[in-house]
């Protein structure tokens, strides 16, 4: 494809994709295909010849959008946001056209270096600690998603552990977290290697929020017992509910330890932005690592988790092999960041591009307004639950989720949930909370206004009355 030609298609793809985000509302929000619909309309074979793109452009709409649940659409309120937005799309397309390959510094100096700033931008629009910035002894790295922080977390807390306790094997080190961290908590320390019989899932207290105590008493059993305690996995939101760790008493506990202390805020840590939401940033001055995802509810599309390290050379002595092949003065001087160091792959996109694209159309003020209208909208949601004599809340509803049940118990609340997303108007998910099924409405997609909210709680409640 020439420029010439990629001119031309760009332009018509672009208006493919603009009008795809006016047209939002005309689709059924939850995708109505059955398995294997979408493949039965996909030729089995690869082309032959050269095709035109018309015929891809039809493909799309014939194909592909049927097959789409639309997480754009206003009607979205299902597991958490994922927002394709004007700046960060163009951003996307911007990494994709350059095509530079950020592993070193050297083998793309801007990649490296934007990717820095915009970190540290992020550090003072959220209010995060000092010691998370670039120049103190931490900084920040943009990660494909908050699994891989937990997982780049887990192998720096074990390196540092088994550097740290003489005679010590990894079958000696344990991990806490809880039975509502996110499943790649667990995910990821079997990748990194810990077994199955080595992960603790820390009692809950009735907000479901990991209890110290219970934290303290396990470390203690597993001391006696002559194992290593080796890293706690908390939460600052969890996904199914929102809660949020006791980050201050857990990072005392870590600190005593000699633990490493993650903290994972994927969903919640947007909320930084605003100043009257920063107790989500809570403890965060005594942990080791902290991430949240702009991909969430901060505009930025998938993907794009922000991460910060207190002590930058915990990670990369963790996660630095250097072959000869790669080897460049800069790198070899030591002046420089190779973020190739701070995660599991080599390769890396040209990701800061996006943010900084979001940060630059929204600024601070348009960010602060998306998740200040997300959490009024739930708010108030939360209000009419609360009032209604058959429905209540089945958790804290500190900030845009909403944790809701109908009194009629399990059955019900599924007829209810399936009612809403059959109408293809809306689409919510469900949780379990006290072995009990719970629904969720996670209010942040980016075209969402409060009409859609209201529309939504009418339908729930329809529903409701004709069980
Ligand atoms: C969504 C979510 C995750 C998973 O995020 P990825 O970036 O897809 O790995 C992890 N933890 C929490 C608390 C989440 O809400």
């Amino acid at each position: 494809m020439t420029p010439e030609e990629l001119r031309l298609w760009g332009g018509r793809f672009l208006d493919w994709v603009a009008g795809y985000h006016e047209r939002i509302e005309d689709f059924p929000v939850l995708s109505q295909v059955r398995p294997g619909e979408v493949a039965a309309g996909l030729p089995a074979s690869p082309p032959t010849e050269p095709e035109g793109f018309d015929a891809v452009l039809d493909d799309l709409d014939r194909v592909i959008v049927p097959g789409l649940t639309h997480w754009q659409a206003p009607g979205f309120f299902a597991y958490f946001p994922s927002p394709a937005t004007g700046p960060a799309i163009l951003g996307d397309l911007l990494s994709s056209g350059l095509g530079v390959q950020g592993m070193l510094w050297a083998s793309s100096p801007a990649c490296t270096e934007l990717e820095t700033r915009v970190m540290d931008w992020l550090v003072e629009l959220c209010g995060l600690p000092r010691r998370f910035a670039s120049d103190s002894s931490g900084g920040g790295v943009i990660q494909d998603s908050a699994s891989s922080s937990a997982l780049c977390a887990l192998v720096a807390a074990r390196e540092r552990a088994l550097a740290a306790a003489s005679g010590a094997t990894l079958a000696d080190l344990v991990v806490y977290t809880s039975e509502h961290a996110h499943s790649s908590i667990c995910k990821g320390a079997r990748i990194a290697g810990f077994g199955a019989e080595r992960i603790r899932f820390v009692d809950s207290d009735a907000g479901y929020a990991m209890s110290p105590e219970a934290l303290a008493e396990a470390v203690a059993a597993d001391r006696a017992a002559g194992l290593v305690p080796c890293a706690v996995m908390a939460t600052a939101g969890t996904t199914s509910s929102l809660a949020f760790d006791p980050v201050a008493h857990l990072a005392a506990t870590a600190r005593a330890e000699g633990m490493w202390i993650h903290v994972d805020g994927a969903l919640a840590g947007a909320a930084a932005v605003c100043p009257e939401f920063r107790f989500v940033n809570r403890g965060l001055g005594a942990v080791d690592s902290y991430c949240f995802n702009p991909h969430k509810w901060l505009c930025t599309n998938l993907d794009c988790t922000a991460m910060w390290v207190a002590d930058r050379k915990a990670l990369t002595d963790a996660l630095s092999v250097t072959p000869e092949y790669l080897s460049n003065p800069e790198s070899d001087k030591g002046t420089v960041i190779d973020y190739r160091d701070w995660q599991v792959p080599l390769g890396r996109r040209f990701r800061s591009l996006k943010l900084w694209l979001v940060l630059r159309w929204y600024g601070a003020e348009g960010l602060q307004a998306h998740i200040r209208s997300g959490v009024a909208w739930a708010q108030q949601f939360a209000g009419w639950v609360r009032r209604h004599p058959d429905f209540s809340l089945a958790a804290a509803a500190p900030l845009n989720l909403v944790c809701f049940r109908h009194r009629a118990g399990d059955d019900a609340n599924r007829r209810i949930l399936a009612a809403l997303n059959e109408s293809g108007r809306f689409y919510l998910t469900h949780t379990v909370l006290d072995g009990r099924c719970t629904l969720r409405l996670s209010v942040g997609t980016v075209s969402t206004r409060a009409h859609h909210v209201e529309a939504a709680w009418e339908a729930i409640t329809e529903a409701a009355a004709r069980l």
